[in-house]
């Protein structure tokens, strides 16, 4: 018999065997099979991906678990809705090169892989064309010619898809070479896979970030507190303890996190974590995501009442991205 190379639990194994099968995802959570149509039909635009850990925090039998409805396909997003489209934040348009995305002052953003642990149903990259976006050894060397010859440029922005389903020795040379432009002072990772698979939380990981001469930031992306068990909580904690400074970015979706109690209970779990609210993002018009949405408006008043019962560091920012514009653009809390 051969020995596996990888213990069953290791990072690598549960990335690679995720549930993609509606069918199977709806039995194991004993849903009602008539779901199991119209998941399969709303998967064949964006297929259907959870990975094992994340499903245990599902509660079986709950159409309503804020996590499952992540993550499960449903016939709505089938429907098009006007003002919903393929690409809303333009961004083939901000392409320099294959994989960059430089829109915003002294921080450049780099797409490292189109891979993802998961695929959340409301993402505005479902339809982003990944294929043209592989950052290959070529297109690694223009990147780094491309920072190198910008000196205004002091952050990078390692995303994705998601840019911790690299393996670390390859995330090692990425960092080394970084770190020889003198230019560059920080480092920031948007990453949904400590929260989704704790396990990549790794020692060379955890030493990676935090022996880097680079200021290190990971932006997690977590909508709701049951994402944050026991083994999410130890990898994050684990990480803060190393020097990496730590962020939550979440998207408010209608039915997973719009309330004030949901938004609360989330901070406050990030926090036990060592993690920071940061943005509180509304969901861009992305086709497909249309039945997640909540007016401007609501969510203003959400984002209002949030602030009178929180201290203010656990506050995400109200935020939107409009396609143009050199930042994020910050929607005030409504304190009527
Ligand atoms: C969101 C984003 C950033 C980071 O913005 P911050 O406000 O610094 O978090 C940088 N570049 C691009 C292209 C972005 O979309
Ligand atoms: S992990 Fe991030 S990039 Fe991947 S599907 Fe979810 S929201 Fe989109």
């Amino acid at each position: 018999m051969n020995v596996p190379a990888l213990a069953l639990d290791s990072w690598q194994n549960l990335l690679s065997n995720t549930i993609d099968d509606p069918a199977e995802l709806i039995r194991l959570l004993e849903l009602p099979e008539t779901l199991i149509e119209p998941a399969r039909r709303a998967a064949n635009g964006f297929p259907l991906r959870v990975p094992a850990p994340y499903l245990a925090r599902i509660k079986k039998g709950d159409l309503q678990d804020p996590l499952l409805r992540q993550v499960l396909p449903l016939g709505e997003e089938t429907q098009k809705v006007p003002g919903y489209i393929s690409d809303p934040l333009a961004e083939a348009a901000a392409n320099p090169h294959e994989g960059i995305v430089h829109k915003y002052n002294g921080r450049v953003l780099v797409i490292l892989t189109g891979a993802c642990a998961i695929n959340c149903r409301y993402c505005f990259r479902r339809h982003f064309p990944y294929e043209d976006n592989r950052l290959g050894p070529q297109q690694w060397q223009q990147l780094i010619d491309y920072l190198r010859s910008d000196s205004s440029i002091e952050e990078v922005i390692l995303s994705g898809g998601d840019p911790l389903a690299v393996p670390d020795a390859r995330l090692a040379k990425l960092v080394a070479e970084l770190e020889a432009i003198p230019h560059l002072q920080r480092l920031r990772i948007h990453s949904r896979l400590p929260v989704v698979i704790p396990q990549r939380v790794t020692e060379s990981l955890i030493e990676l970030l935090g022996n880097s001469r680079l200021k290190t930031v990971l932006v997690s992306h977590i909508n709701h507190a049951n994402e944050i068990d026991t083994q999410v909580i130890r990898s994050l904690s684990r990480l803060n303890q190393a020097g990496v400074t730590l962020l939550n970015q979440a998207v408010l979706l209608k039915g997973i996190n719009d309330s004030v109690a949901t938004l609360k209970a989330l901070s406050e779990r990030l926090f036990e974590a060592d993690v920071l609210p940061y943005y509180l993002f509304v969901l861009d018009p992305v086709d497909g995501a249309a039945h997640f949405d909540i007016p401007d408006a609501d969510a203003q008043k959400l984002i209002g009442q949030l602030q009178s019962q929180l201290p203010g560091y656990l506050v995400p920012k109200l935020a939107r991205e409009i396609p143009g514009r050199p930042s994020k653009t910050v929607l005030p809390p409504s304190l009527s």
